[in-house]
């Protein structure tokens, strides 16, 4: 069994859906389910549809409608031209986004976006994009179903961020899946989006369809699971930013995370948890250059440079707060990490001094409550226009002078906290969000001239 994940940009456009088709035919495997992003911004242009809708701009709102049906007509009619699957999904679309506009308006005269409605109106994307891939597969005559990845991807009930549930999904996904692959028919679904038991539609949080792909790929004991992407691997920085970056040939399970989780964006930092329970290899892949060896993500990853990349994650919030009553105290940091438990606030990085303590936070939802709860136990500054950087790697503790050579490499940048020695594998900063892609740069000349 193969699971392949193909993302926005490997669907973006009919070129790229003849790419992918080909790709999903092409793979050696007896059994193959293909899980599919939305076209690249077809998820941002639905969120941005519904908070216009929300601040009453409904011709804003419709606006977006149109721009998502355009793309998606234009794919359908280079792919399907007037032949009668491609006049069936033209209708389709049009009452999927009838229903849209509706969901939309509802929105705007109630004044009401709840997250439970926002999962409802941007998961949409993945059910389009799909359904064209699919509908393409079958008439270039492949054997290939569409299946609604919310009839066995079930959820918990945490609307934007929903967690798989392993104990229903499993049976559901084999009894949904199996009797197709098991046929020789490939399977064609979507990522990001699943159900709770009730039957509401949730997402797995933003860029989660890598995780999908994982949680198919563990339900259904695949071999490998095969993330394709617009780059040629995991490298060791992001390529936008860095151009001189390079392919990792293999990472392991735990650099991957660690990447992932501090800004490498190629993967969802929860792509790989349940990999590693299951021992599934995840391949990354370039849907442009499928020629390309990409880079494979295991176990025990053959490598011998101590640093492994550098990556940066924008868009955090730093906390700081100094107290006189920290001095010579105890119990005073279980009480500060109750308030982040109570607000269901998870921390990034954390670094403490005798009457001081910076944190880092990446979901803000009660920032403003957490810093009133702080404001009891001292003085409170927050800063949101910061970012972590981080230099992954191996086995830290053991060499010396990698400190000093991320110091002198940032030597012109105000490095505003330090959190380091926590792990093996990382050491991670905080600068100010202007500085970050200088800092990633500059790092990475030292690391990789
Ligand atoms: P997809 O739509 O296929 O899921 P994403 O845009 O989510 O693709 O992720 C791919 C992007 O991740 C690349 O275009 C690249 O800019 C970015 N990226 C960030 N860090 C890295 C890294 N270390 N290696 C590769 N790509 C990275
Ligand atoms: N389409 C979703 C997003 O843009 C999920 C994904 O592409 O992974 O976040
Ligand atoms: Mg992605």
């Amino acid at each position: 069994m193969l699971v392949l994940k193909f993302g926005g940009t490997s669907v973006e456009s009919a070129e790229r859906i003849r790419q992918v088709v080909d790709l999903c035919a092409q793979a050696k495997s007896p059994q193959k389910v293909v899980v599919l992003s939305a076209m690249s911004g077809v998820t941002n242009a639905l969120i941005d549809g519904a908070e216009k809708a929300l601040a009453r701009d409904l011709g804003g709102a419709l606006s977006q409608i149109e721009a998502i049906r355009k793309r998606h007509l234009d794919a359908i009619t280079a792919l399907l031209g007037t032949s009668q699957a491609g006049l069936a999904l033209k209708d389709e679309l049009a009452s999927r986004l009838d229903e849209l506009s509706i969901l939309y308006k509802g929105v705007s005269y109630l004044g009401e976006l709840t997250r439970r409605s926002l999962d409802a109106v941007s998961g949409l994307g993945e059910l389009l994009s799909s359904r064209l891939v699919a509908e393409f597969a079958i008439q270039s005559g492949h054997k290939a179903v569409w299946l609604d990845a919310r009839e066995f991807l079930i959820t918990d009930e945490v609307y934007g961020k929903a967690n798989p549930r392993w104990d229903v999904l499993t049976p559901k996904a084999q009894t949904h899946i199996l009797p197709h692959t098991q046929a020789g028919t490939i399977v064609f679904t979507q990522g990001f989006i699943g159900r709770t038991e009730s039957g509401a539609s949730t997402t797995l949080g933003r860029g989660g369809s890598d995780y999908s792909a994982s949680i198919v790929g563990v339900a259904l004991n695949s071999n490998e699971i095969q993330i394709w992407t617009d780059v040629d691997g995991m490298m060791t920085a992001d390529p936008r930013v860095v151009p001189e970056a390079r392919v990792l040939p293999e990472v392991s399970f735990q650099e991957a995370s660690e990447l992932a989780y501090f800004g490498a964006k190629v993967l969802h930092p929860l792509t790989i948890k349940p990999a590693i329970e299951k021992n599934i290899p995840v391949r990354i892949l370039n849907t442009m250059r499928p020629d390309q060896p990409g880079t494979l993500i295991k176990s025990a990853a053959q490598a011998t440079e101590t640093i492994r990349a550098v990556a940066a994650k924008k868009g955090i919030t730093a906390i700081f707060l100094s107290s006189p009553r920290m001095l010579m105290s105890h119990g005073f940091l279980s009480q500060i990490f109750a308030l982040f438990d109570r607000y269901k606030t998870p921390i990034d990085l954390i670094a403490t001094s005798e009457i001081s303590v910076s944190l880092t936070i990446d979901q803000t939802d009660y920032l403003s409550e957490l810093k009133e709860a702080l404001l009891e136990h001292g003085e409170v500054r927050t800063s949101s226009d910061v970012a972590i950087v981080s230099v992954v790697g191996r086995q830290f503790r053991e060499q010396s002078g990698i400190a000093g050579r991320v110091f002198s490499a940032l030597k012109d940048i105000n490095i505003v906290m330090i959190s380091g020695g926590a792990s093996d594998i990382n050491l991670s900063f905080v600068v100010s969000r202007d500085d970050a892609d200088k800092a990633m740069k500059q790092l990475h000349a030292e690391f990789f001239p």
